[in-house]
């Protein structure tokens, strides 16, 4: 039975374990809801990059951070179609579109992302998007376009996000992962540790997504790449038990939900990334980008499941294709809706200390 009112002290009971414990009981779960054996993957294509106007303390592509990120407007249908392809040739079976917007807009660009879900989903791939804040309408529009999952990350903690995150609350991220339930599209939402979260503040992250009814499909658990500029880039690396204890007490604490191993892997040994997939993690980004951070390259990571006897999950394997509606046919038209998303006052500034120093030592 999926339990859904998760305290934190039964949390961090679990996270601090003595971890051959943990480990071994983390197994035991992961063995009862999944084949051990088999891991999902999925690549991430960057539609849009950079120049966003959020300021997430983490992410190069926000505007005011001024990182060396190649800026790029909406991509074409075309191009994403052969990064499609190229994806599914090489084991994906998932494409991960994601825009750096702060909220799907109707209009030319969110109609253009509609075709670019038909297209993929045609192609017989699981078609995930995440563009942002999204209104019932919009999420239920994706629907129709064949979108198989939305992702939507809640971060951290509640408490820690406003220290990471200032043009947004967390109800809009929860309100989105709302309205996507309202559609038949599946929930895709997790975190990041290494921010200086606490762990309690980790154990509160798995509360917000584990009482959510049902719990998501999928759950990333990224380590923090730092990237200069940021207001985050002096951060500590996350030590590799630290992966093995969030992502084994992830899959305790939801059984049924794919446990993503997401940003970070490259920091990580191949015994490490072997870890966590023996403690839960069954789903993986491949392709040598994650929208804007390095990531290992695809013949890595397939060189490394021939070694671990671990085998690709195949498209739609733990649920129906969606059928792809023609624009002409669709029950849901855009609404020109302007949604009430909250806009606290930005504080979360870049690091410019860093910057100096690190320009000096170039010198
Ligand atoms: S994480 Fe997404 S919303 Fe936040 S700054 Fe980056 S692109 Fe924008």
């Amino acid at each position: 039975m999926i339990k859904h009112n998760w305290k934190r002290s039964e949390i961090l009971k679990i996270y601090h374990k003595p971890l051959m414990e943990l480990m071994y009981e983390a197994a035991t779960v992961h063995r009862k809801y999944h084949d051990p054996n088999t891991v999902q993957v999925s690549t991430l294509l960057s539609i849009k990059t950079g120049g966003c106007p959020e300021d997430c303390g983490y992410c190069p592509q926000a505007a005011r951070y001024h990182t060396d990120i190649e800026k790029n407007d909406l991509m074409s249908v075309s191009h994403v179609k052969a990064q499609a392809k190229r994806a599914k040739a090489s084991g994906s079976s998932r494409l991960c579109m994601g825009a750096a917007w702060r909220n799907v807009k109707d209009g030319d660009d969110f109609e253009r992302v509609l075709d670019m879900v038909r297209t993929v989903n045609e192609m017989d791939m699981e078609v995930c998007c995440t563009l942002g804040m999204v209104t019932e309408n919009q999420a239920k529009r994706l629907a129709e376009a064949g979108l198989y999952a939305y992702n939507h990350n809640l971060d951290s903690s509640e408490e820690y996000y406003k220290k990471v995150i200032s043009t947004r609350g967390y109800q809009d991220r929860l309100d989105t992962i709302n309205n996507v339930r309202e559609s038949n599209v599946t929930v895709c939402s997790g975190g990041i540790i290494g921010m200086g979260e606490s762990i309690e503040d980790r154990a509160d992250m798995l509360i917000a997504l584990s009482t959510l009814n049902p719990q998501p499909e999928s759950t990333p658990i990224n380590a923090l790449v730092p990237v200069e500029g940021t207001p985050l880039d002096e951060q500590k690396p996350v030590e590799i038990w630290e992966m093995v204890r969030m992502i084994a007490t992830t899959r305790i604490v939801m059984p049924k939900t794919q446990v993503r191993l997401s940003a970070g892997r490259t920091q990580m040994s191949q015994e490490g990334q072997a870890m966590c997939f023996f403690v839960g993690a069954n789903s993986i980004f491949a392709g040598d980008k994650l929208l804007t951070t390095p990531n290992p390259d695809v013949s890595e990571d397939m060189k490394l499941f021939e070694a671990l006897g671990l085998k690709p999950q195949k498209a739609f394997e733990k649920g129906d294709k969606p059928i792809s509606k023609l624009k002409e046919e669709a029950e849901f038209k855009p609404l020109g809706e302007k949604p009430k998303w909250s806009r606290p006052g930005h504080k979360i500034e870049r690091n410019e200390q860093a910057k100096k120093t690190k320009k000096k030592a170039k010198i």
